[in-house]
């Protein structure tokens, strides 16, 4: 099977191989269609692939469920330029499109492959006998649900639409699920199982450990000058002083505007050219500052948290928290995208009490309001400070970092093998600690 799968990879996608085994996994359990199978992978894994390449392999219909026109329009439009037969029936198509649609999918063999919705669609009762119609003619191989935390309310895009998709997988019988997401939480997964019904679902997850980051945490106000010390750690990540043309960059993420101004003027005067990127710019601005990183003419982006999402840059050597993240899974987030080329990359925090104790302020200040506007508590505002103290716990702890990211997640402890400050030298770690704590006693 790997040898014509792969073959058909080739013809269809252009692909000389799969992304990774566990997509070539995914894609083998799909093929098989005797279990639902939910899939777990990060942004830029090649998850579209895994219903892709089953969908042209599957005698009918493979049905996609996807959140946003846009998303579903790129994804058409890719399909399309492969010659894949796709289409998408939406509340913006013309009707003479949609009843062309319409009536290949009412023939006895419709050409079309994979047929994007979005879940308000699936609600529509006009589409609604068409579907089961397809279904009872054996004519549905797949239901595939895209960005499937989108049913979950813990997750961070809940769309109350995607509860229907509970009764829509009642409504087709004996079809094969495929739910995928990037959001990794056990709650999130479970909720999602849940809700579409999954049946001892096939789960394929990404490991959270990846071993090629090495983590690590400073105290930042134990040192004598702190920009100096960040300039050591950029120049030693990106292997400047090793003579070599520096090939990878480097992330430094800040709080605020002001922070990302003086680090990144700090930088370039030790040496290292850097430049600032926070909503404060002009979007041309930022537009250019991004483009410069990308194309390596700027080594060290230093930014507040909205830059990166999307952005999927492989050499990436460092990411350093110049203050700390709101919660353990935005920093696993934001750390994560060091070493995506999976070379060894160095990930570290900053701490500082002060910061704790402000970033602390204001995500209570945040929920208050939240629950005032609301006019009642909820459990995800107690989700939020649990989430923020495993981000101090992180820091605080004498414990193998990775073991504390991989806890926090629901996965087994990884063999760290000295990918971490308290693994290599757990004496230094404790000897800050006390450091830290003398100081504050004082
Ligand atoms: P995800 O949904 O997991 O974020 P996508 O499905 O959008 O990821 O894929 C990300 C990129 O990876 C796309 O440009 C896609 O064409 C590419 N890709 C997927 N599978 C492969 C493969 N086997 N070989 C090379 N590129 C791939
Ligand atoms: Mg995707
Ligand atoms: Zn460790």
């Amino acid at each position: 099977m790997t040898t014509s799968l792969k073959a058909a990879l080739k013809t269809h996608f252009g692909f000389e191989n799969f992304r990774s085994k566990l997509q070539e996994d995914v894609v083998k359990a799909v093929v098989r269609g005797d279990r639902d199978v939910f899939v777990c992978m990060p942004t830029g894994a090649g998850k579209s692939l895994c219903y892709q390449l089953p969908a042209v392999l599957a005698e009918g219909i493979t049905l996609v469920i996807s959140p946003l026109i846009a998303l579903i329009q790129d994804q058409v439009d890719h399909l399309k330029n492969l010659n894949i037969p796709a289409c998408s029936i939406n509340s913006k198509l013309p009707a003479g499109e949609r009843r062309l649609i319409l009536a290949d999918l009412g023939s006895s063999s419709p050409k079309l492959k994979l047929l994007y919705i979005t879940p308000e669609m699936v609600a529509s009762p006009s589409f609604q006998p068409c579907l089961t119609d397809l279904c009872t003619r054996g004519l549905l191989s797949y239901l595939a649900v895209d960005e499937a935390h989108c049913v979950s309310q813990w997750g961070h895009d809940f769309r109350p639409d995607y509860l229907k998709l509970g009764g829509l997988r009642t409504r087709l019988p004996g079809v094969p699920c495929l739910a995928l997401t990037a959001t990794a939480p056990k709650n999130v997964q479970k909720d999602i199982a849940q809700s579409l019904k999954l049946s001892s679902p096939l789960s394929f997850v990404t490991p959270v450990f990846r071993s090629n980051l090495h983590y690590d945490v400073i105290f930042r106000e134990m040192l004598p000058n702190p920009y100096v010390h960040l300039h050591a750690f950029v120049k030693k990540s990106l292997a400047l002083d090793a003579g070599s043309n520096a090939q990878g960059c480097g992330i430094v993420y800040c709080r605020t505007r002001e922070a990302c101004e003086t680090v990144a003027y700090q930088l370039t005067k030790l040496g290292v050219l850097a430049k600032a990127y926070h909503a404060g710019l002009k979007a041309g601005d930022r537009t250019e500052v991004q483009h410069e990183w990308m194309q390596g003419k700027v080594l060290v982006i230093v930014a507040t948290i909205s830059f990166g999402m999307g952005v999927d840059k492989a050499n990436v050597r460092f990411v350093a928290h110049w203050n700390l993240a709101k919660s353990l899974a935005s920093y696993y987030q934001e750390s994560g995208r060091a070493g995506r080329d999976g070379l060894p990359s160095s990930c570290r925090t900053y701490y500082s009490p002060k910061d704790k104790e402000q970033l602390n302020f204001l995500i209570r200040q945040e929920i208050g309001r939240r629950q005032e506007k609301r006019g009642s508590a909820k459990e995800t505002d107690k989700a939020a400070i649990t989430d923020f103290e495993a981000m101090v716990s992180f820091c605080m702890q004498e414990a193998c970092r990775h073991a504390t990211i991989s806890k926090f997640f629901g996965d087994k402890t990884p063999n760290c093998a000295g990918a971490c400050d308290y693994c290599r030298n757990p004496k230094a770690v404790r000897a800050q600690l006390e450091k830290a704590s003398a100081l504050s006693t004082r």
